[in-house]
């Protein structure tokens, strides 16, 4: 019998346990809250009656009274910061490294936040100064990628090159296609310097860097054009092909100009038309069509438009096809097809975008660096209708 009960022993057993612990916790929280300086909630109290600068007077009183409040500070730094209330981020981390009993790694932390608001307040230079102050420790590796985020800001290539290739020493992942993108950018202004040398020495560094680099390949054809070295600079583009033929728009007017200034544009509208069929792209269409045109006639235009359209058909390849059409058609059929052409474009003139693969940012140049995000190469290189545009 005894066996049997002994079980029901165990409900009032847990329940007691239970109790027990209920008030050693509120023991606990009771004997640490006294423990708290009054200025914590001071600070509370005027943090929630949204006067944040008299709690920011209360919690660095805290912080002198009590070295355990520091996480506290870092999030109250954060906090303004991403309010964009960096002078306030930068009195709390200031304050924190004010103190001379900061241990090591909190510093580094203090250092690093401190840098975070230097540079979301557009004060690079003071940004700089104290990410290069964390050369090692935890933060190192924060700190070199933030250098690289401003000398992007400011352009310094040489600087971002040196950089990038510190940071894969480090260990982090390959920066190989923005170290291409850096050679880039310094080939593009040694061309516009009238440096052609310097330029291709970029550019071969770029292609050592990164050999899949297009923009590598399209410069080094800009390059030869400047020099009116024509057909080496066909050669240079034609190699987009090979390497990546999404790119082939960006090349496609550049490339009827050199074909023109040889004298053989006959050559360049049957490369382009080539392209098109294999390549099915607006934009390349778009430039294929005008040579066409001008160079064989409206048929021909119209049966490359046609062809297109029955192969990828969009709002953009019926424009074109309408124009076609209307190249070729006599009144009362001409005025009908202008009307449509007229209504469609209206309704599709804005449309085509390159979009951020990152951001989502749309834009309607095309850029090797996005402009929303700073991110390198996450623009595809064709414009694209939005879904909504076929409704
Ligand atoms: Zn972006």
């Amino acid at each position: 019998m005894d066996l049997d009960f002994w079980w029901l022993l165990i409900v009032p057993v847990a329940f007691a346990l239970g109790w027990m612990a209920a008030r050693y916790d509120l023991k606990t929280l009771l004997s640490e809250s006294a423990n708290l300086p009054r200025s914590y909630f001071r600070g509370l109290n005027f943090l929630l009656n949204e006067q944040p600068d008299q709690a920011i007077d209360a919690f660095i009183e805290v912080v002198k009274l009590d070295p355990e409040t520091v996480e506290l500070h870092f999030a109250l730094g954060n906090l303004f910061r991403r309010r964009g209330e960096t002078d306030r981020a930068i009195r709390v981390h200031q304050n924190l490294l004010s103190r001379v009993d900061l241990p090591v790694t909190e510093r580094d932390h203090a250092m690093y936040e401190l840098g975070q608001d230097f540079l979301k307040a557009g004060l690079l230079d003071r940004a700089e100064e104290t990410f290069r102050s964390l050369e090692a420790g935890d933060y190192a590796l924060g700190a070199q990628r933030a250098l690289l985020t401003i000398y992007g800001i400011e352009k310094d290539w040489v600087k971002s090159i040196e950089i990038a290739r510190h940071l894969e020493t480090m260990g982090a992942d390959s920066l190989a296609k923005e170290i291409a993108q850096f050679h880039c950018e310094l080939a593009q202004e040694a061309l516009q310097q009238k440096k052609p040398d310097d330029a291709r020495n970029q550019l071969n560094l770029a292609l050592k860097a990164n050999p899949q680099s297009v923009r590598a390949t399209i410069l080094f054809g800009d390059v030869d054009a400047a020099g009116g070295e024509q057909q080496a600079a066909i050669t240079q583009w034609q190699r987009v092909e090979e390497q990546n033929a999404a790119y082939l728009p960006l090349v496609a007017e550049k490339l009827m100009k050199a074909y023109d200034a040889t004298g053989n544009p006959q050559a360049g509208a049957d490369l382009l038309t080539t392209w098109v069929d294999r390549y099915p792209s607006n934009d390349l269409l778009d430039v294929a069509y005008q040579h066409v045109a001008t160079l064989r006639g409206p048929e021909a235009a119209h049966t490359l438009a046609r062809t297109q359209m029955q192969k990828s058909p969009n709002l953009a390849g019926m424009t074109r096809l309408l124009e076609a059409q209307q190249a070729t058609a006599e009144e009362p059929r001409r005025s009908e097809l202008e009307l449509m052409r007229t209504l469609l474009r209206q309704r599709t003139k804005n449309l085509p975008r390159y979009t951020c693969q990152n951001c989502g940012f749309r834009a309607r140049l095309f850029y090797w660096q996005c402009p929303g995000c700073s991110g390198w190469e996450t623009y595809a290189p064709r414009r694209v209708e939005p879904i909504t545009a076929s409704n």
